[in-house]
């Protein structure tokens, strides 16, 4: 039996509120209803409140207008917190020279990427002059042939023993109530297998996502980590990376986890949030 309760009961005792977006905020068919009123009633309460995402394929500045456009402004950039800034902070202190090779569109590659190094999509990389590509980026699931440049990052990667960093690591999304997409993280785990190697992966459940985000929060404030709260959908990113970094969970039930599949998953993971809602309104 799932204890379910109020949102607004369960965030009451926090000071900081750790949102995953997508299943949480907003899902595919835009922003959840409430979610704008629900977020409007914690700033109101004093509560500092960050995104956390592990969508790599916008910037913060992008993710907050699209959030206004869909009816949520309020939302600045530096409360957003993506796993593609991980990937870029990565990028920036640990490879200094070549080029960088992604899997993505080159929207996500010019304002994920951006750095110093020039980038070039695996399917423009030249097999047989390749000795240049420093390192290889997992970005996104969309900007390029699966027939042809999967099977081009396999042997590229197959070539070069260079690091490889997943920039999402979520196995797919829901698209619709029933069905989901492949995700990037989907793609990362399959090249992973074929060559038999572990790449660098970023985002939740990754601790580096939640120091960040509590060391940011900690600009604003003296925290506890016990006086902060993660929200999420998703049991494998959300919720065991906020229990492996030692703050509160809070499970929705509003995007990945269904209500008739909670209890039954959260036995089979031993992934137990210490707070279970149908969702952030209510
Ligand atoms: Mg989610």
């Amino acid at each position: 039996m799932l204890n379910i309760a109020s949102f607004l009961d369960i965030a009451a005792p926090y000071r900081a509120i750790f949102l995953d977006s997508y299943g949480v905020v907003k899902n595919y068919q835009g922003l959840i209803p409430g979610a704008p009123e629900t977020i409007r009633l914690l700033r109101e309460q004093g509560k500092i409140i960050r995104i956390l995402t592990n969508d790599a394929s916008r910037s913060p500045e992008q993710q907050a207008s699209r959030f206004a456009e869909q009816g949520l402004p309020g939302i600045l950039p530096a409360e957003i917190i993506t796993s593609g800034m991980m990937a870029k902070l990565f990028l920036a202190q640990k490879v200094k020279s070549g080029r960088v090779a992604y899997l993505g569109t080159t929207a996500a590659a010019s304002c994920i990427l951006q750095a110093e190094l020039p980038c070039v999509p695996v399917g423009s990389v030249d097999l047989e002059n390749c000795a240049d590509i420093s390192a290889m980026v997992f970005l996104d699931d969309e900007g390029f042939d699966w027939n042809t440049d999967i099977n081009k990052t396999v042997n590229l990667l197959n070539q070069n023993n260079i690091p490889v960093i997943v920039a999402n690591g979520d196995k797919l999304y829901p698209v619709t109530q029933s069905d989901v997409s492949i995700a990037t993280g989907g793609i990362a785990k399959l090249v992973e297998s074929i060559l038999n190697r572990k790449f660098i992966h970023f985002g939740k459940p990754d601790t580096q996502m939640f120091n960040y985000a509590f060391e940011d929060i900690s600009r604003e404030g003296n925290f506890m980590r016990e006086e902060v709260l993660m929200v999420g959908d998703t049991l494998h990113t959300d919720i065991l990376g906020g229990n492996k970094f030692g703050i509160a969970t809070a499970l929705v039930l509003s995007g990945n986890t269904h209500s008739k599949d909670a209890a039954n998953w959260i036995s089979s993971t031993g992934i137990i949030p210490d707070h279970i809602c149908h969702s952030i309104v209510g």
